[in-house]
């Protein structure tokens, strides 16, 4: 950093040259608006993603997703138990309590962690398991050991004090974590949740877009370093230290080349290696009329096509300038701090964060009432920041008014509105709309709770594409319609049969909801491939003879779920071996048919197909999206909306092996 050393004037004629030129009002070359300098500047960059390139897990902090991650496994991979107890047939525990005792046999094996079972647990037996101990084949619920007491003879037993609900303390596999379902979407920020959800995965890296190098240089005969004295008429350099932090923020690595003097030679050596050094480049100072105003020729003389825009109709901010060499941005902000930073969140941040793989970042907006008039100067889109302060009838706005100059004015900002280009001013009471600065928790734009499929996540994620988040709880169909009719979600998707009617969803739709259609799932039964009793059989033919083998242990689903409707519909009242084993998913289902703590059970197509096992298909169900009336016109269930019936999402639904509705 030099100093500032210009000799003062000796004579008259030089003095008058130095204020002459102190004064000049060199004119910007064009004036445009906002809108008009995105445009021109956009028509210039190249706005897709960087490369992606592969990281160790501990490395992804922070950076951005180049692809989708989909679940590999399963968790937990197996059914696992929640407690340390015996696993059992559950019917064998009913009627037990303090005063009838049941009594069951102790299979010779303990379930420790780590320990695949051998041994099937038939009806009158138990197994003794701990925590997170894989449940053995044929039970299907597990009981506390503090409910229980060993009998020591030379058989020995336990006794049931409690008796035990199907599914009782266990996790089913795939409750947690599903294969085959998108883990993390492209685009999204690696924090530490990402991290242990790939670890959990079995993942110990992952592919990552390349960060965009952003070079940051100021320039000011005035600046100093932070951490150097201030000298007479100094300056601290805050905007590279801002705008530094700034470019990490939008997903950028930000390249600190320090502050340089208003000398044309010095500064274009200095932009010219920040050029060389980075994917784009970021000056402040030196920008607007007068004697140091040199940033915009030094970027005049760099390359094609040059400047773009220098000059734009906005406050804060006029004499920003853009311009492009060699297909690398480079932007002069205004020196102000104030400008300098509003203009970058305007102009810059957006660039780097496509580049970095990240979505827009969704305005956050907050309505709120501006209690004195604010003047403004005609012909210039003006920005005003304001403190937000929470009133009794609803939110104040109070404009900080400290001036493009100041610091803190962007700095303690809770936010700003706009004031149009053609307004003189705005009066006293008006309401407005604010857009929030920072960080602030960001709520989902749209809720899905209901039952959760793999096509759902190809609908989620071309939503994600459109700029708009969603939350996707699974909670089930029926904890889906519960959800919609309280108002809790804004989409449900469902998957119900009446069994009356042997309609799907229809029969959900109460007041204040309709219904989207979604696609149609084959459903079948699952089976190992090369099981003689199912390989190459009709659904029906094989359920026959599965039905006579008394051997042939079945997985059932839990009551509610619309496979359930269709396996009792198929049953016809009979109760084979394995049907109190009632887990929550598909997923959950294949995974105890392929890991043979089950035969057979009845789920969807591309789930077996996920699990490389056989499948009979049965018939069809319809997966439907309940909608909340009152929330169908919020941008985001509107790009729901589109982004179901775009020509693209529907050919990756087919792809998946799902049909979707007319
Ligand atoms: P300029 O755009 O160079 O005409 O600068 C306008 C105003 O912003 C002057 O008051 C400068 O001192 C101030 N300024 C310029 N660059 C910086 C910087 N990097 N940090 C803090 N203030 C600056
Ligand atoms: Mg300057």
């Amino acid at each position: 950093m030099s100093e500032s050393r210009k000799p003062q004037p000796t004579e008259e004629t030089e003095l008058i040259l130095r204020v002459r030129a102190a004064a000049r009002q060199e004119q910007f070359l064009e004036v445009v608006s906002a809108e008009e300098a995105r445009a021109r500047f956009k028509r210039h960059l190249d706005l897709s993603p960087l490369s992606a390139e592969t990281v160790a897990l501990p490395d992804a902090l922070t950076r951005v997703l180049a692809g989708d991650v989909v679940a590999p496994v399963d968790a937990p991979a197996f059914d696992r138990s929640n407690v340390d107890g015996f696993a059992v047939h559950a019917a064998d525990t009913w009627g037990a309590s303090d005063s009838n005792r049941k009594t069951l046999s102790l299979n010779r094996e303990v379930i420790a962690c780590g320990h695949a079972p051998v041994i099937t647990v038939t009806p009158g037996t138990c197994t003794a398991i701990a925590t997170g101990g894989v449940v053995p084949r044929g039970a299907d619920a597990v009981v506390m050991i503090e409910q229980t007491e060993l009998i020591e003879e030379s058989q020995p037993r336990i006794e049931l004090r409690r008796a035990a609900n199907s599914g009782q303390f266990i996790s089913y596999a795939g409750s947690d974590i599903a294969r085959g379902e998108t883990l993390l979407r492209h685009g999204t920020r690696i924090g530490a949740r990402e991290i242990g959800m790939l670890a959990a995965c079995g993942l110990d890296r992952v592919e990552v877009v390349r960060r965009p190098k952003v070079a940051v240089l100021s320039t000011g005969d005035e600046l100093v370093e932070p951490g150097s004295p201030l000298r007479p008429a100094g300056v601290y350099d805050s905007n590279g230290a801002i705008i530094a932090a700034a470019v990490a923020e939008a997903g950028g690595e930000p390249l600190m080349f320090g502050a340089y003097p208003d000398d044309a030679a010095v500064l274009e050596t200095a932009v010219r290696k920040a050029l060389d050094a980075s994917d784009m480049v970021v000056l402040s100072g030196g920008t607007s009329k007068g004697a140091g105003d040199l940033s915009h020729r030094i970027v005049s003389q760099l390359g094609k096509p040059g400047i773009l825009v220098h000059g734009v109709a906005l406050k804060p901010g006029k004499p920003l300038c853009l311009g492009v060499v060699e297909s690398k941005p480079i932007v002069v902000l205004p020196g102000f701090p104030t400008s300098a930073i509003f203009t970058f969140h305007a102009f810059v941040a957006p660039i780097i964060r496509t580049r970095a793989g990240l979505p827009p970042e969704a305005p956050n907006t907050v309505n709120a009432r501006v209690p004195l008039r604010v003047a403004s100067e005609l012909g210039r889109q003006e920005f005003v920041l304001v403190s937000l302060v929470d009133g009794d009838d609803g939110m104040i706005a109070f404009p900080t008014g400290k001036g493009s100059g100041a610091v803190t004015s962007f700095s303690q900002a809770d936010g700003f509105f706009e004031i149009d280009a053609l307004a003189s001013a705005l009066d006293a009471e008006s309401h407005v709309e604010v857009t929030l600065i920072g960080s602030a928790i960001h709520a989902p734009d749209v809720v899905i709770m209901g039952s959760h499929d793999v096509a759902l996540d190809v609908v989620v994620g071309a939503l994600a594409d459109r700029g708009f988040s969603a939350r996707t709880l699974a909670v089930g169909s029926l904890g889906g319609v519960a959800a919609a009719n309280r108002g809790e979600c804004d989409i449900a998707p469902v998957h119900l049969i009446d069994p009356t009617s042997g309609q799907y969803n229809k029969y959900l739709v109460g007041p204040g909801l309709s219904l989207v259609p979604g696609w149609r799932r084959m459903q079948g039964v699952l089976f190992r491939p090369g099981d003689a009793r199912f390989e190459g059989r009709s659904a029906q033919e094989a359920l026959k003879i599965a039905l006579a083998d008394r051997s042939a242990l079945m997985v059932n689903r839990n009551a509610g779920a619309g496979t359930r409707v269709l396996i009792d519909k198929l049953l016809d009242g009979a109760r084979p071996p394995g049907y109190a084993n009632q887990p929550k998913s598909h997923n959950a289902v294949a995974a105890a048919v392929a890991q043979g703590r089950a035969d057979w059970g009845l789920a969807i197509a591309p789930v077996a197909k996920l699990y490389g096992l056989g499948f009979l298909p049965v018939s069809p169900e319809h997966y439907d999206f309940l909608l909340v009336d009152k929330r169908r016109e919020r941008p985001a269930v509107q790009a729901f909306l589109a982004a179901l019936h775009d020509e693209r999402t529907r050919e990756r639904i087919r792809a998946l092996g799902m049909e979707p509705s007319a």
